[in-house]
């Protein structure tokens, strides 16, 4: 089920609620399961959900001990009001994330399994604060991937970023440490430092994460996440967290078929916030990530 899907999902639980006549407990129960059933169905973990529904009823149960006071109207706002603070409390872990400051090097270290759309991720992260007045380039030290240093040279290029790799140093540590030195010679504002990914997670990879961090001392470290990374978004980001304790999330690939749900528990399995979603494959198709706006517009 797509994010689309869910939302019409949540909405047409909502709506029942608003048309119920009378809302007693099993017209309660009976909302809670339908937006239970809709966010398992998009890939939310069942942990979170069986949470979610525990957290809303005990927030209702108050208003349904009291029935004869409290008006069915004011009962559909208590249910509506906290079902909308827990799906927000879903996405936001409550940790601000690091704000690049100007005048100083900002330096942002992108982690991820290969084919999230790293790289496709910090090239519109350059764009994005070199439009805001960043000065703003890359460091590509992803040394596995074949081919990788020519994308980086072409997006960069593209987008008028200033880049940096080589074609002979097989080093990635080596790499990403000459290029953050150089750039911050140069007083760069944002230097992203792009790194390798595997098709899977192992120990290699985040050997080689470990060593990039210590080398170039990042900032913020952001996890690229795939929105159709479904259920193993949490065993996924909780292994990247171990190795390069990452600090931001970026979900990826928003505008395509995912369902979004995995990419929502990995904030809650690492407590780290979600700062922007990658909404196609063009260089400005990056929104920025705000909890309540984002239910929101989810909930329509
Ligand atoms: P990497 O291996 O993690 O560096 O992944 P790439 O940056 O090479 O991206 C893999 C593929 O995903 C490429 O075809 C990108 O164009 C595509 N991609 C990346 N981000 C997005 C996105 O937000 N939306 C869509 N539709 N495609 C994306």
């Amino acid at each position: 089920m797509v994010l689309a899907d869910l939302g019409r999902k949540l909405n047409a639980a909502l709506s029942s609620l608003s048309r119920a006549p009378v809302v007693d407990e099993k017209v309660i129960d009976a909302t809670l399961k339908e937006v239970c059933a809709a966010l398992l169905e998009s890939d939310v973990n069942v942990k979170l959900v069986a949470s979610l529904r525990a957290k809303v009823k005990t927030k209702v149960k108050a208003s349904l001990d009291v029935s004869e006071k409290v008006k069915d109207a004011n009962r559909k706002n208590i249910v509506q009001k906290s079902l909308f603070d827990e799906l927000v409390h879903l996405v936001d872990p409550g940790v601000e994330p690091y704000k690049p400051v100007k005048g100083k090097a900002n330096v942002i270290m992108a982690v991820g399994l290969q084919g999230n759309g790293k790289t496709t991720t910090c090239t519109k992260l350059a764009v994005y604060y070199q439009k805001r007045g960043f000065k703003s380039c890359i460091v590509c030290a992803d040394t596995f991937r074949a081919g990788a240093f020519d994308q980086t040279r072409q997006s960069a290029t593209k987008a008028k970023v200033a880049y940096f790799g080589s074609y002979t140093e097989t080093d990635p540590v080596a790499i990403a440490a000459q290029g953050v030195a150089k750039f911050k010679k140069e007083r760069f504002d944002v230097i992203i430092v792009d790194t390798s990914g595997r098709h899977k997670q192992e120990s290699e990879l985040f050997q080689e994460m470990v060593q990039i961090g210590e080398a170039v001392k990042p900032n913020m470290t952001v996890l690229i996440l795939d929105a159709s990374i479904g259920q193993a978004a949490e065993a996924q980001s909780r292994a990247f967290k171990d190795s390069a304790d990452f600090g931001a999330i970026i979900v990826t690939k928003m505008d395509g078929h995912a369902k979004g749900g995995g990419a929502i528990s990995a904030v809650a399995a690492t407590k780290t916030p979600i700062i922007f979603l990658g909404t196609g494959e063009h260089l400005t198709d990056l929104d920025r990530f705000s909890p309540q706006p984002f239910i929101s517009k989810l909930l329509g």
